[in-house]
Formats: structure tokens, sequence, C-alpha cells
């Protein structure tokens, strides 16, 4: 199994502030980091660093941020296919954190948005039955909505993160067969955070829904009944900056390494992954790295058969439940 990522990249701009500042209050900050970043870039990192052959389609401008993007992505072990797009300005996301790991982010999408529809289309060709898409809110409208079609018409899994929140998501869960969602982008898409929240999901088409609670850990919920609730592992949080975009990422690495949908054993993957992400300052800088992925990644490929080798009803993995780490090393 294959991830093809089609989202944005961006250049994270993180800035540590004593408190978020009220509407109309000019506060004073400080340079903390200054970062690849984007959530289809993020989501991508992360599953390519834990093992898994992925895909980045994005877009980006003609400027010094695009430079600096290219240069981190070299880096990365993903195979990433870059739009250059003249006269467009590479997307950026201004990071405001405070010592006790909240933050606020504004991002721009104008390269996201101006993703040219017939590239990502082309790429997609390249896909096999059973690959992951993975998308989420940052590209235009029509544009997400004809690539989830040409995923399923594919024979694609489609995986979806509704972030940033936009009016239109409600047209696209008939095309979504897992969902991640968080505390509030739960609320603002179904009225609740909860179990009715999943329902409502399922009602509409999704398969599999997870729901992230910051420290208060995360559920899966899969339309065939199956409900369960993995708790957070516990960590000093300094920067949540891109600590959903590595739960998503871990998360489906960890299913497709097993060769199928999420289960327990992924949700508490993701979580472990996020603990990592949570007590580092940055986005890309902070994600897991293939160091810290690698011992468990070569078990879960060497392993041929044994309940890693194969995925099992989510209640059963729980009962069976000690979860082994994806990550071998916590801080
Ligand atoms: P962000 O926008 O900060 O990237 P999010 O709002 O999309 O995150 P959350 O629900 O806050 O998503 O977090 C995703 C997952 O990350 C949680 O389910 C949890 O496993 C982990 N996590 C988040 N915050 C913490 C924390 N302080 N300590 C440990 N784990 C955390």
């Amino acid at each position: 199994m294959r991830a093809f990522v089609i989202g944005n990249a961006a250049i994270d701009e993180t800035i540590s502030v004593d408190g978020l500042p009220e509407p109309g209050v000019s506060i004073l900050g400080r340079i903390a980091s200054r970062d690849l970043g984007g959530k289809g870039t993020n989501q991508a990192v992360v599953m390519a660093r834990g093992g898994l052959e992925t895909i980045l389609v994005s877009a980006i401008g003609d400027d010094f941020r695009s430079a600096t993007i290219r240069e981190q992505l070299a880096e990365e072990p993903l195979d990433a296919r870059l739009s250059s797009l003249s006269g467009i300005t590479t997307d950026f996301s201004m990071v405001l954190t405070t010592p006790d790991g909240e933050n606020s982010i504004v991002t721009t999408t104008e390269a996201a948005e101006a993703l040219p529809l017939e590239a990502a289309l082309e790429v997609l060709r390249e896909a096999r039955p059973g690959d992951f898409l993975v998308m989420q809110g940052n590209l235009g409208t029509a544009t997400t909505e004809m690539l989830l079609r040409a995923g399923r018409e594919h024979g694609m899994v489609t995986a979806f993160n509704p972030s940033p929140l936009r009016p239109y998501f409600d047209s696209l869960w008939p095309f979504i067969d897992i969902a991640f969602l968080n505390e509030s982008e739960s609320k603002s898409l179904t009225g609740s955070t909860d179990r009715q929240a999943a329902e409502t999901l399922h009602e509409r088409g999704v398969r599999q829904v997870v729901l992230t609670a910051g420290t208060d850990g995360a559920i899966l919920s899969t339309a065939g009944g199956e409900f369960v609730h993995v708790p957070a592992v516990k960590a000093k949080a300094i920067d949540t900056t891109g600590a959903g975009d590595t739960f998503m990422g871990a998360a489906l690495a960890s299913a497709a390494l097993r060769g199928g949908m999420l289960d327990a054993r992924a949700i508490s993957d993701a979580s472990a992954a996020s603990a990592l992400t949570v007590a580092r300052r940055g986005t890309r800088r902070a994600f897991p790295s293939r160091d810290e992925t690698c011992t468990d990644i070569r078990r879960l490929r060497g392993e041929p058969a044994g309940w890693e080798g194969k995925l099992v009803p989510v209640r059963q993995s729980l009962a069976a439940s000690q979860p082994r780490m994806f990550f071998h090393s916590l801080p």
C-alpha cells in the first residue's frame, strides 16, 4: 500500500508569546522556529518517516519560501511532486504559541487553492486499488471534490481531515472512507463531539471516524458499530502544533503497513507519535524521526504472521491490548 497525499506545503513561522492576543491588542513575541509545514506536508512527512511509501502532491509559488520548501522536502523520505506556479505567493502559516503549549494559527492558501487539478489527477493515475488518498481542507472546493471522486474511481481508500474548516465540507462526506476531526471541527460540522458526531458522519457515508480530544485522547468509531477510546500518552507539552497531523499520519501509516483500515493499535501508535511531537518545539523538526520509528517499522515489516500482520476487529484488538508503541522511545 502507498499513500498519496494531496494538500498544501507551507513555511511555518512560529512566534512564542506569553498569551494569545485579544482582538485589537498588540503584543510582543519572539521568533521560536521557521520550519516546513502545511497540513498536507505534515501528514505526508509523518507517514513517510513511519516507513510508508508516500507521494506528496502540492503547489508552491516561485519565491524565497518555495526554495526553502524544496530544500526541506528533499531531506524527507517521500516523493514530492510540486507544481511551481509563477505569480503566486508560497503559502505560509503564522503560529503563535504560549508557554503552556496552546497555539493559534493563521494560514495562507493562495498556492494550495491554485493547485492544478490535471497535475494532481495525473499523479493519481499511478494509484492502485487500496492505496490511501489523504486530503485536507486547503485546496479549492472543486479540486477537493474532483480528487476525492477520482480516488474512489481508482479504488483508493480516502482519508480526510476537515481543516481548515470550509462551508463546502458537507458535500464531501459521501466520498470519504476515513475522517479525522478534532473537537472544534467535530462541533462545527456535526454539532457534537461524542458518539453522536461519529454517528452523524457514518450516516453520511464515512466508514471510520476518529475524534481527537487533546489530552483526553481519541475515539475510533466504525460504521459497523465498533467504538473505542484510546487515552493520550502522557507528555510534557511545550508546543502542540502539528499534534493532529502527527496523529493522522501515524495512524494511517500504522494501518497501511499492516495492510488495512484503522484499528485500536493504529490509534495507540498515533497517540505515542503525537506525544513525541507535543514535547518538542516546531513543526517538521518536532515530528518523530526515522530513528525513532525504525525499530518498530522493521518489526512490522518483518513479521509475516501474527496479529501485527493482519488487522483484527477493533474490540478484539482492544481486548488483546497491551498496545505496543509504534515508536520505540518516548521522552
Ligand atoms: P493541533 O491543531 O494542535 O495540531 P488538533 O487540535 O488537531 O491538534 P488534538 O485533538 O489537540 O488535535 O490532538 C491530537 C492528538 O494528539 C490527541 O488525540 C492526543 O493523542 C495527542 N495530544 C495532543 N495534545 C497532547 C498533550 N498535551 N499531551 C499528549 N498528547 C497530546
